[in-house]
């Protein structure tokens, strides 16, 4: 059996957000060294609609400065081994930055809650540049928050990208709030939830009941 530990590279998603060598730099140097001591690859969900973000205030001295360290941080993640996938944040398209912080909003958290040409764009930009400064394709795709559903509305998508994995799973999990809605039997949100693969396994594995 095949193990692939996976984490979310991306900044705190509340209305504080982190910094980068908080949130990302620091905790990251310190999960390698624990990791290299055992041969451990990582398999990092990078957060692209932040880095998306980050491109369209390049105006503002210091964001370019996070800009260019992540770009650094990512390549030098890359060579050392670990795998650099797709994650999405689309909550970061509609952040402002005050100066000092960044201001976010969560109404935009779930892609449900995107007009879904909107959110399939956000998904493309945001692979388009993540692609670009990793300089290789990615195949791997995890939604903020594990909320995907109505999974049905992405699978053309991914097959058109190339995106064989989706990683916006939660096994045995049933949750629904606001900000984030994943499980199985919810009314209104699709059919299934544990697709790994974006055909096979939805016919090789029905979804299980969840109380
Ligand atoms: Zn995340």
């Amino acid at each position: 059996m095949k193990i692939y530990l996976t984490l979310d590279y991306e900044l705190f998603l509340g209305s504080s957000t982190g910094s980068v060598e908080n949130c990302l730099m620091k905790p990251m140097k310190n999960l390698c060294e624990v990791a290299d001591k055992y041969g451990v690859k990582f398999t990092l969900f990078v957060d692209a609609t932040y880095l998306l973000a980050l491109k369209k205030h390049l105006y503002n001295p210091s964001l370019q400065m996070d800009y260019q360290k992540i770009k650094e941080h990512l390549l030098c993640l890359k060579d050392s081994g670990h795998s650099l996938q797709l994650h999405i944040h689309p909550h970061w398209l509609y952040a402002n930055y005050d100066g000092e912080k960044w201001i976010t909003i969560p109404n935009h958290y779930r892609l449900s809650q995107l007009e879904t040409e909107k959110a399939i764009q956000i998904i493309i930009q945001s692979k388009q540049l993540l692609e670009e400064i990793i300089q290789q394709d990615v195949h791997a795709f995890r939604a903020g928050g594990f909320s995907i559903q109505p999974f049905e509305l992405y699978c053309k998508l991914f097959k058109d990208l190339g995106i064989k994995i989706d990683s916006s799973v939660l096994h045995g999990c049933h949750y629904e709030s606001n900000n984030q809605q994943y499980g199985n039997n919810m009314s209104g949100l699709g059919i299934s939830v544990f697709f790994v693969k974006t055909e096979s396994l939805s016919r090789d594995i029905k979804p299980k009941e969840h109380k």
